[in-house]
């Protein structure tokens, strides 16, 4: 699976539907489930003890991706927007990058990976946030997003639903948590492929002494020659754990939501602009505050799996 994707941003096609030959379509489901795998380790990277794999799913054949088009996703980022240059920086927005046209009050974030704990407390620090007792939960949110969700709540509770977070570690997260988990596949990996003589001993005492956010693409690079660092060793690290910084509850405009299952749930949710923006992680929602209709128009794209909805950015 390469990483190599030296492209220039493409300009969307406005307002036009693409045919696509099946080949082609297959070739994007096949980008879209490695994406989609990508995705599943969004919300799961931070805290082991939470990571619940059991609501990934895999992208099924009947997946659709809509085509028709109308709004240009690089036009909407926020100003001062920091386009990553490097294949794992763009992979990463291609991927998470929904939550970057977050609207109604919202701040997203500027940066696809946050570099380090200070980076990330610097960034929360800015924002309007608040805290409330949510089944019995801290939830943590950029205000206008809690205030979507408490709408969204009085709407359920109304229609006899509950909204809950499903764990204590559901909406804000820091960044020190998802530096454990990758250093858990990092260490074991170079221990392997030094005994394999595939890396030399320098070489990966080199690696490990990098900061997290400078071992990302140093371990990508490994695993272009097959040197994996999964916990499988046979696959890449990007399918056991998000790199570090890059998970969109930092941005605290994300709820990993208890109810998940509930399409009355999601429907409420999504009225009150909270939508599933992460391929294939179920119970993953974000916080774009604007209605269904303007999503396409802000450069996202419909992709239905497992029965579900999710906006992606239409790159
Ligand atoms: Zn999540």
């Amino acid at each position: 699976m390469g990483l190599r994707r030296d492209r220039v941003p493409p300009i969307p096609h406005k307002g036009i539907f693409i045919k696509r030959a099946p080949s082609e379509i297959k070739k994007m489901k096949l980008l879209f489930l490695f994406l989609a795998t990508l995705a599943g380790i969004a919300c799961l990277s931070t805290g082991a003890n939470t990571a619940d794999t059991s609501a990934i799913q895999p992208i099924s054949d009947d997946m659709t991706i809509s085509e028709t088009v109308s709004g240009d996703f690089y036009k909407n980022l926020p100003a001062g927007f920091e386009m990553p240059k490097d294949d794992a920086g763009l992979l990463l927005l291609r991927e998470y990058g929904a939550v970057f046209l977050a609207r109604g009050g919202a701040k997203p974030p500027t940066k696809v990976v946050f570099r380090d704990e200070a980076d990330v407390i610097s960034f929360q620090a800015e924002l309007a946030a608040t805290s409330k007792p949510i089944g019995g939960v801290k939830v943590e949110l950029q205000a206008a997003a809690m205030n979507a969700l408490s709408n969204a709540i009085t709407e359920a509770a109304i229609a006899g639903l509950a909204i809950e977070p499903r764990g204590s570690d559901s909406a804000r997260r820091g960044y020190d948590q998802t530096v454990g988990l990758w250093a858990s596949r990092v260490n074991p990996g170079f221990v392997h492929w030094v005994g394999k003589g595939r890396v030399t001993q320098a070489e990966a005492n080199r690696i490990k002494a990098l900061s997290p956010y400078l071992q990302v693409p140093e371990i990508l690079k490994l695993e272009q020659q097959g040197i994996y660092f999964a916990r499988s060793l046979d696959k890449s690290i990007i399918y056991s754990v998000a790199p570090p910084g890059t998970s969109q509850h930092i941005s605290m405009l994300a709820l990993d939501v208890k109810q998940f299952e509930n399409a009355k749930v999601r429907e409420i949710l999504a009225n009150n602009g909270w939508f599933q923006t992460v391929v294939s992680d179920l119970p993953h929602f974000t916080f774009l505050g604007v209605k269904k209709t303007e999503l396409p128009k802000l450069g996202l794209k419909e992709v239905t799996n497992s029965g579900r909805t999710f906006w992606v950015p239409n790159i």
